[in-house]
């Protein structure tokens, strides 16, 4: 695999970038770094701006049939390199293979594909009293992406916009670039038309600010940190663009008093660590019942001992390092912090074993975490498990919504209908019941301030959209 990359891709095509500087990328599980991509600037970011205004009013203007047929192209092209998706996600984050194959790559493919389909149809017209409601494409937009998922944050933004006729400036997270040049690949080959997408690395605060307070961006969608999309609102509230923000969760997951724990503890454990716990929408939070708290917190230390630490390649690794050294450091400080505010440990800690080399943190699981104290309030965004106890659905539903954020949760009860009474209550963007599959097609996004629009779906197509009434 040839991880060197020292170009952009402008208006169809690669370009050498301008200025000399570039990001080293770093594989986490050995801390060297693998591979170097060019920093970006403003100047390049006028350039792709430029290339997406040019190509806005013909992508626009293709019939909706012709933009499914170009997805449709480019998700072939993605699929063809799928293996390699996954190879280069658990190099440049640490993702463990499996996870990297089944969910790092196979999963912003079934977006994709949903996009395919969406795309031939993007909004239907409607007839208000004298008025033709049409839905029209949105404009340029910037996107601009995290880390963790990094090649299915990018899918879940471009494929809509593209869907829905807007044409693209993609920042990708300068910790793992590299699965973004697999996809521009992709998008090279597939022969989408010049300037429909492009991309430009770089910093945040170089490139992504950039895109957010460029003249000509008419939208950013963001997904990253509650910090940042602050700041990106602000630079877009200057010229009032619009934003589409993904932001950060402390979701709670509600374990009541007739849940089957075994499978209640497990399922959620899993959550909560799934990708070393980086995962915007982790049930960090475990919400049980006071009769049952105690035989929780004994399962949920056993679920964690299980977890094996280790090099991403292995088969055998469940959890690898977590992205950087200083995503690993403010993870520690969370758990000191968590135990001095009178936490317990019950499995993991600071002082737990962890490979010699690489930013590893040991699966951590921490009972009786005052629901006011940071470690319920503050996300974490590693492989630590907060416990609270709760002592009826009243108090579960007020723990559960104590909190600034509202991105996911879970609901575990026998009793379905109890359990969705209890969702319904929750003030958060998707709640799953029973341990209920993720579903692709439904919005996914946030409450407070874990965000503003959503995405995936017909929901997530008509972030792109703007409404035009003509009256006649
Ligand atoms: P981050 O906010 O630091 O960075 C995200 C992106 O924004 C990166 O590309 C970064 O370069 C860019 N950026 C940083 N500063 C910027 C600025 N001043 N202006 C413009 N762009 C800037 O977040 P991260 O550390 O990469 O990702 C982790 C966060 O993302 C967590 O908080 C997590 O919850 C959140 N997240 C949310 C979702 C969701 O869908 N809600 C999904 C994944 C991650």
């Amino acid at each position: 695999m040839d991880l060197a990359r020292t170009d952009f891709y402008l208006d169809g095509r690669w370009v050498t970038a301008s200025g000399g500087e570039t990001i080293p990328v770093h594989n986490p599980a050995t801390e060297e770094v693998i591979a170097a991509v060019p920093a970006g600037t403003a100047a390049d970011v006028d350039r792709a701006v430029a290339a997406a205004r040019a190509a806005f009013d013909g992508w626009a203007a293709t019939p909706p049939a012709e933009r499914a047929a170009y997805l449709d192209r480019l998700h072939a092209a993605l699929s063809a390199r799928a293996d390699e998706i996954a190879r280069t996600v658990a190099l440049e984050l640490g993702a463990p293979l499996k996870l990297a194959t089944r969910v790092q790559a196979a999963l912003p493919l079934t977006v994709l594909h949903s996009y395919v389909e969406l795309a031939a149809h993007p909004a239907t017209e409607e007839t208000v009293g004298n008025s033709t409601v049409v839905r029209e494409p949105v404009g340029v937009v910037g996107a601009i992406t995290p880390w963790n998922y990094p090649l299915h944050q990018v899918v879940a933004k471009l494929a809509p916009a593209l869907a829905a006729g807007c044409t693209v400036v993609l920042k990708p997270s300068e910790l793992t670039p590299l699965v973004s040049y697999l996809l521009f690949d992709a998008i090279h080959e597939a022969g989408l038309p010049p300037g429909v997408v492009n991309l430009v690395t770089g910093t945040g605060p170089v490139v992504g600010e950039a895109i957010a307070a460029h003249p000509d961006v008419d939208m950013v969608s963001f997904t990253g940190s509650t910090a940042t999309g602050r700041r990106i609102s602000h630079l877009a509230a200057d010229r009032i663009a619009r934003v589409a923000l993904e932001l950060g969760g402390k979701s709670a997951n509600v374990v009541l008093d007739d849940a089957d724990l075994v499978t209640a503890v497990k399922v959620g454990v899993g959550n909560a660590f799934l990708n070393s716990g980086q995962t915007c929408t982790a049930w960090t939070r475990m919400l049980v019942h006071r009769s049952r708290y105690d035989e929780a917190l004994e399962l949920a230390a056993k679920v964690a001992a299980g977890y094996r630490l280790g090099d991403p390649f292995d088969p055998a690794t469940r959890l690898g390092p977590l992205v950087s050294a200083a995503q690993r450091e403010r993870v520690r400080g969370h758990i000191t912090r968590g135990l001095a505010d009178g936490g317990r440990l019950v499995a993991g800690g600071p002082d737990a074993p962890v490979p010699d080399r690489g930013w590893y943190v040991a699966p951590t699981v921490i009972a009786d975490v005052h629901p006011d104290s940071a470690l319920a309030q503050e996300e974490v965004f590693g492989p630590v498990l907060a416990v609270i106890p709760v002592d009826d659905d009243d108090h579960a539903v007020a723990v559960a919504n104590n909190s600034r954020y509202g991105l996911a949760g879970a609901v575990w009860s026998a009793d379905e209908e109890r359990a969705v009474r209890v969702a319904r209550r929750m003030r958060t963007g998707a709640v799953d019941v029973n341990g209920a599959p993720f579903n692709p097609l439904a919005p996914f996004g946030g409450y407070k301030q874990s965000g503003i629009g959503r995405e995936l779906g017909r929901h997530g197509l008509a972030e792109f959209l703007q409404t035009k009434s003509i009256q006649r």
